[in-house]
């Protein structure tokens, strides 16, 4: 018998390790034809006109597909690159090169699933075969003591449960080596981000990493974080942090684009915790079980998610202040926490998640502001980008999601003051506060004259007054919300 050709169609899942649809292909021995296509559509732009792919997330995009490129390269095979539809350059490639199965990694959210749905049509026109495989969480969904459909909606019934009875699959072997693609094929080259419809972004040296895209880099950064740094031991302490590269793990831009394997994560944990077991290593699970919970919830719920309403189906009327949006994006509210978190998103693609937390329960819960506009302004810009985990964490922050517990919000300043005693994280981005004392740094709305004289700063002019007045603001926007659930 003739070995199979399976074509390799790539998307979010670009590595070469734990990576199903290659090892099936390889089960076969067939010979493999991976692709990567750069969609138009996820250059185009939201619904509220931001860019849907921005800078940074282009930029580590690129290098994440080069560097699977690279390592296909190593292995003896080649990456073909695309410029396209994967519906019409995949279906068209199946036919060019007598394709006889198409392999790839799942998605569960309505842009993804209708690119599916639209190749499924296209090959079975042209009785090609299509099969995906399931591989972005800890946990398959196989495994799980629900069927999906079932899945609990708080998520600490889901983890209980999942911890109790499931167990999380090997990771699977890497291949060696692959045959290499037949003469003749073009292999295409990878976009600039000028072709893709961007500028390079400025290198900003007060980022927490010098983040570099692909499966190299990011088995680099479990490597530094876990066996060379040994940070994971104090992870669970740590983790709250804004400032610096190793407060938390910033495993997620790998995550999100598939360059690491939340598998290869849990046995490495598993190996660490052969050096040291404690709440910390525990812990870093815990939070992976909240990415596996929000894509899982996704696949229960379909577009809800993305409906303003939220899972909750609570019609609140939010604003679209598009004044006040553009001061939250650019960090000028006069909150520091607020600024100085918005502004390392703007010039980096990242934020902690402590930072995210606050300046989403500030957009929502103090301006009102609707959520979506939120969430899409994060899309266009997180490096760590990842559908579900975005579009989950809003809408619990907005109070739409399933577990919602009334109105709840973050009092910034107490947030400040717990998790910023000193002012070194909003004095890092907002230079204009640099010279004001810790003390004082976090409400510089309260300097006299003499003492923005003395700090070099003029409160209005380098740095501007609260756009709202923080209490009064979300009394109002309870309000709002308790009339929207029916509460009086
Ligand atoms: C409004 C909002 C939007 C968010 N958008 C995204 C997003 O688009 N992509 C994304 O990966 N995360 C998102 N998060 C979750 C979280 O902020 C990031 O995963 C985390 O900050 C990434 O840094 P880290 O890798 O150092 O995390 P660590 O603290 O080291 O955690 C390890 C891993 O656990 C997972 N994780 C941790 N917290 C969460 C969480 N709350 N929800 C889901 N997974 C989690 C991530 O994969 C992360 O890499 C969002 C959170 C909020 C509040």
């Amino acid at each position: 018998m003739p070995e199979p050709r399976i074509l390799i169609w790539y998307r979010n899942d670009l590595r070469i390790h734990d990576h199903e649809p290659l090892h099936q292909a390889l089960k076969q021995r067939g010979q493999v034809f991976p692709v990567y296509c750069f969609d138009p559509r996820q250059f185009g732009q939201t619904s509220f006109g931001f860019p849907k792919t921005g800078a940074f997330r282009a930029q580590f995009l690129r290098e994440s597909v080069a560097d699977l490129r690279r390592s296909l390269r190593t292995l003896g095979s080649d990456l073909v690159i695309r410029m396209g539809k994967p519906e019409d350059v995949i279906s068209e490639l199946v036919q060019q090169w007598q394709i006889d199965a198409v392999h790839y990694s799942q998605e569960v959210t309505a842009e993804e699933l209708a690119i599916e749905v639209a190749l499924q049509e296209r090959l079975k026109a042209i009785n090609g075969t299509l099969k995906g495989f399931w591989g972005h969480t800890l946990y398959h969904p196989d495994d799980l003591p629900f069927e999906i459909t079932h899945l609990p909606e708080i998520f600490t019934q889901f983890r209980k449960q999942v911890e109790k009875t499931a167990t999380v699959n090997s990771v699977l072997p890497s291949p060696r080596i692959l045959k290499g693609l037949p003469e003749g094929i073009q292999v295409g080259t990878l976009p600039t981000l000028e072709d893709l419809g961007l500028v390079s972004p400025p290198v900003d040296d007060r980022a927490v990493l010098p983040f570099q895209g692909g499966e190299t880099a990011g088995l680099n950064r479990l490597d530094s974080y876990f066996w060379k740094g040994d940070r994971l031991r104090i992870y669970k302490e740590t983790r709250n942090g804004m400032l610096g590269a190793d407060y938390s793990s910033k495993f997620s831009p790998w995550l999100a684009l598939g360059c690491l394997s939340p598998r290869y994560v849990y046995e490495q944990v598993q190996q660490y915790e052969q050096r040291i077991r404690n709440d910390s290593t525990y812990w870093l699970i815990f939070e992976l079980l909240w990415r596996d919970y929000f894509r899982f919830i996704c696949a229960k719920h379909g577009n809800k998610i993305f409906y303003t309403s939220g899972l909750q189906g609570t019609s609140i009327p939010w604003k679209a202040d598009w004044e006040r949006f553009d001061l939250w994006c650019t960090g000028q509210t006069g909150f520091p926490l607020v600024d100085a978190n918005m502004r390392e998103l703007a010039v980096t693609g990242f934020m902690s998640n402590r930072g995210r937390q606050n300046v989403a329960s500030f957009l929502t819960k103090n301006l009102g502001i609707d959520w979506r506009m939120g969430a899409e302004w994060f899309e266009s810009l997180l490096i760590d980008y990842d559908v579900c985990s975005n579009w989950g964490n809003w809408n619990y922050t907005a109070g739409v999601g399933n577990d919602a517990r009334g109105f709840r919000f973050f009092n910034i300043l107490k947030q400040s003051k717990d998790y910023d005693r000193n002012g070194e994280y909003v004095k890092h981005w907002l230079p204009e506060l640099a010279e004001v004392p810790a003390a004082k740094v976090h409400e510089p709305w309260k300097l006299q004259p003499v003492e923005q004289k003395r700090f070099n700063v003029r409160i209005g002019v380098d740095y501007p007054n609260p756009i709202v007045d923080l209490f009064k603001s979300a009394a109002a926007n309870e309000k709002v919300y308790n009339a929207a659930i029916g509460r009086k």
